[in-house]
């Protein structure tokens, strides 16, 4: 499983890193965790082809998490004129929320004739959802975006690779996280609890319980940014954009 960090940032351009995307290539197989809205500009940016991702996984409707769905749309049919399927993976309603934004932001595009199908697949609590040679278990977590939100466990090719999504702390990232090859955190503060967020004094006090091989930290404020050096656990790893990881 190969990991590469498409956009680290969050949704105030902090630190000027890009929104929330992850590329994950498997054998034979290229998967998306997450894409914000600047995920199209960042897969550029690294050479990653749009058209080999089969599935995009989406942690909860936030702009900053699934709205670069809609340009996703336009480059794919405009660019380069995608004929291969795509599975978009989600909280429930995500096709709704997909197709308003996509009408807001430049009306009449959900109604574009396709070349390829545009398949939707709703998540269901604590339940294994299989797509294509992924296994995607998803979490409930605590994070308010007009659906459920979730923490994510995806298993593949005897790899575990878990994802937080965005939350403050819950208990439900334990399972996320248990025995992960990796488990990206998201890491908004440093030690002051801003909303649904979490901060690295949460994690840190939880890094035993989560049970997770590495930690990599995302998603964090321009306080956190500027206070990164400041973690020192030799479990942690910090995201940047463009980071490759083999897992
Ligand atoms: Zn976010
Ligand atoms: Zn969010």
């Amino acid at each position: 499983m190969k990991l590469t960090v498409v956009g680290s940032g969050d949704a105030f351009g902090s630190g000027g890193r890009l929104q929330t995307c992850y590329h994950v290539a498997l054998p034979g197989e290229e998967v998306l965790i997450d894409c914000g809205a600047t995920a199209v500009i960042g897969m550029e940016r690294l050479g990653l082809v749009p058209d080999r991702v089969s599935t995009i996984f989406i942690s909860h409707l936030h702009g900053d998490h699934f709205a670069g769905l809609v340009w996703w749309l336009l480059h794919a049919h405009y660019v380069t004129k995608r004929t291969v399927p795509l599975t978009i993976a989600g909280p429930v309603g995500i096709e709704q929320r997909f197709t308003s934004a996509a009408e807001t932001l430049f009306p009449g595009s959900p109604k574009i004739e396709r070349r390829f199908e545009m398949r939707f697949v709703e998540y269901t609590e604590a339940t294994p959802l299989t797509v294509g040679s992924v296994q995607v278990t998803p979490y409930e977590v605590s994070h308010p975006s007009g659906a459920p939100p979730y923490a994510l466990r995806f298993e593949a090719g005897g790899k575990i690779l878990s994802f937080s999504g965005d939350t403050e702390w819950v208990e439900s990232l334990l399972p996320t996280a248990a025995g992960a090859d990796l488990f990206i955190a998201e890491c908004f503060s440093f030690d002051v609890q801003v909303g649904y967020h979490m901060t690295w004094r949460n994690i840190e006090k939880n890094l035993d319980r989560l049970g997770a091989k590495r930690v990599m930290l995302t998603h964090m404020s321009s306080e956190m940014l500027a206070q990164r050096q400041e973690v020192r656990d030799p479990r942690v790893l910090l995201a940047e954009d463009g980071l490759r990881l083999d897992i």
